[in-house]
């Protein structure tokens, strides 16, 4: 319920001296700040909201509302934050709730309210009771904005207590079942301990699932435990627009104009009124003016006449609809139409059409793509809220490996996943770290993981997760932090690391891929991926399309398999996918050569040609 009536005043007017003396409202909570959370949700409850606050005035100003110091001197508590606002309010109620208050109720507006009217009182204060015992709170408060004199009088005359003027208004409590929305927080203790984005431990997460076993983990609940432990990374910048592109909006672009800003005509043609339009008879106007595209007319035409009107000129007054130019003959001034070419109101834009004035044009989460871009641009917005890129790092394991350049030792590889996971990165429009590769040795993977762990925000690795005797990256990622080992129902790609390392006070989420090539690419596009867009900010789940298989594929069912394939259009035009070529976990040449992945599911047995199957198309892919 918004009430009307009510303003409402966030209290972040004190010294914080329990906090440590810094200010409480802006300390760190649940992604933002304390005062951010409290604003949160007073403001669907009340007509507008400002804070009253004595230091820090710019930063708690950064929310966009108005920022009230005391007028009463010398830090003189709540009490003088309630002056302030009261001898502020534009309506007839103010409603105060202290910054240090998160979890405030979402109806106090609306009960406190109801609880003074009906009592006809001039302050009505919210009261919990615990083991019987009446717990007043007397900084949720609602009082009558023409109470402000009262109470400036008992503050000048030194009063500071909240009940101290009580004697002098009428008082009524308003009792509220949920105690715990009225706790505040004081210490730095109880601020780490109750913040919702406290970092979730593995344990917490895979306790929500009903049936757990790490060695024999379905695809979807990977899929669940990643994404339910993933954090999304809070910084934001502000980056021109072009520069936009392809980044996450951090926030909601509320369009500041009407798109179009006026009606318009969406043709060629002649502007003319609706009620000149005739189904019987022959229609003869007289054209009085001509309007270009972007340009106004004075001209209003009368009864039989029209205006000469381009694409995107601006309706003269009384017109509502646009004949085009090719459905009517013009002569000596005069246009002549047919009986019904058009009805009343065809061809004209309205104003606010595309976008109204105030409503959300774009929503924080989304991928900026050339459309937004070019949607953004038509508000006049010049710059972006952006979520700042992530910071990603990553290596490969294994003696085997050779980078290019370095000669191919007798049983050695070129490692190819750095360059398939540097271009997987790369489209995601991740910022990213190459630590090369690193060998199998206990002392150089753990100095990289480190390393890694420093500088970025995700960790991905490839190879050494499965059993092999000289893999030791399992052993350190678990002694560096929360990192579980699974053996996923999948083919390619069964073994997987997941979790979170902690290094010199900074902390990254890891993905310990396989080794296999085209294994490393699998699990970063069934895993890594929408983990990483989360961590951005970003929503992109995966889509995935249906198309019919060329021909039979062996399943067995209990595990998810992905087939390199390829797609097109098939001979009745609907789409086709053929499995390309061998399909062993090493062979990238069949990844390249594939234009898509074939899902197929758990639970799925073997694919009979001409039957329906899920595929992920590559290209598309963010
Ligand atoms: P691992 O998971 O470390 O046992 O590796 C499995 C297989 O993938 C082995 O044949 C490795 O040689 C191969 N492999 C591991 N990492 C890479 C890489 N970066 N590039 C190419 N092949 C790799
Ligand atoms: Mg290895």
């Amino acid at each position: 319920m918004n009430t009307a009536s009510i303003s409402g005043l966030v209290l972040a007017g004190g010294r914080g001296t329990r906090m440590g003396s810094v200010d409480k409202g802006l300390q760190p909570f649940g992604g933002s700040t304390m005062v951010a959370h409290v604003l949160e949700r007073l403001r669907p409850q009340v007509a507008s909201v400002a804070i009253n606050a004595n230091q820090n005035l710019d930063a708690y100003g950064s929310f966009g509302v108005p920022v009230w110091p005391d007028d009463t001197p010398g830090f003189a508590g709540p009490l003088a934050g309630l002056e302030a606002g009261l001898r502020r309010c534009a309506t007839p109620y103010l409603l105060t709730a202290p910054c240090d208050s998160p979890f405030l109720p979402a109806d106090l507006a609306e009960r406190l309210l109801a609880g003074l009217q009906s009592a006809g009182a001039d302050l009505a204060l919210a009261v919990t009771e615990e083991n019987g015992l009446r717990q007043p709170h007397p900084v949720f408060c609602l009082v009558k904005a023409d109470k402000a004199e009262v109470l400036s009088n008992y503050l000048a005359a030194g009063g500071r207590r909240m009940d101290g003027w009580y004697p002098q208004i009428k008082v009524t409590e308003v009792l509220f079942e949920d105690a715990d929305a009225f706790r505040n927080i004081n210490t730095r203790d109880e601020l780490q301990s109750l913040d919702p984005a406290r970092p979730l431990k593995l344990a917490e997460v895979v306790s929500c699932l009903s049936a757990y076993d790490p060695d024999a983990l379905p695809v979807r609940d990977a899929q669940k435990i990643i994404r339910d432990f993933v954090a999304p990374v809070r910084a934001t910048e502000q980056v021109a627009l072009r520069a936009a592109l392809g980044r996450v909006l951090a926030a909601d672009i509320v369009s500041p104009i009407n798109v179009p800003a006026h009606d318009n005509s969406a043709m060629d043609g002649y502007a003319l009124r609706g009620s000149d339009l005739s189904d019987a008879a022959e229609v003869r106007l007289r054209v009085i003016d001509t309007v270009y595209a972007g340009r106004t007319s004075g001209a209003v035409p009368a009864a039989g006449e029209c205006v000469r009107i381009m694409t995107g000129g601006v309706m003269p007054a009384g017109c509502d609809s646009v004949v085009p130019q090719e459905f009517v003959r013009e002569e000596n001034g005069v246009v002549v139409m047919a009986p019904g070419t058009i009805r009343a109101g065809d061809n004209r834009r309205f104003a606010g059409e595309d976008l109204k004035a105030g409503s959300a044009a774009l929503r924080r989460g989304k991928v900026i793509r050339p459309a937004d871009l070019g949607l953004l641009a038509s508000l006049g917005v010049a710059e972006v809220p952006v979520q700042r890129r992530l910071r990603v790092a990553f290596f490969s394991t294994g003696d085997e490996l050779r980078s290019i350049g370095q000669p191919l030792d007798e049983g050695c590889v070129y490692d190819s996943n750095r360059y398939t996971i540097y271009g997987m990165l790369q489209r995601l429009g991740c910022d990213i770290i190459d630590m090369g590769v690193v060998r199998d040795d206990p002392a150089a993977l753990e100095a990289a993981l480190r390393e890694a762990c420093e500088n970025a925000d995700a960790i991905i690795t490839s190879g050494g997760v499965s059993v092999g005797a000289a893999d030791y990256t399992k052993q350190i990622m678990a002694r560096l932090g929360d990192v579980t080992f699974w053996k996923i129902g999948m083919r390619p790609g069964r073994p997987l690391a997941f979790g979170r390392i902690a290094s010199g006070g900074k902390s990254a989420f890891l993905f310990g891929l396989p080794g296999n090539p085209v294994a490393v690419m699998v699990s970063f596009y069934f895993f890594a991926r929408e983990a990483l867009l989360r961590m951005m900010g970003a929503e992109a789940p995966l889509e995935l399309l249906k198309a019919r298989s060329v021909a039979a594929i062996r399943k067995k069912p209990g595990r998810t398999e992905y087939q390199r394939g390829l797609l097109s259009r098939g001979a009745d035009g609907q789409p086709e996918v053929k499995i390309t070529g061998s399909q062993g976990s090493g062979i990238l040449r069949s990844m390249s050569e594939a234009n898509c992945m074939v899902v197929l599911h758990d639970e799925q047995g073997s694919v009979q040609a001409g039957e329906m199957v899920d595929v992920l198309m590559f290209e598309g892919l963010v």
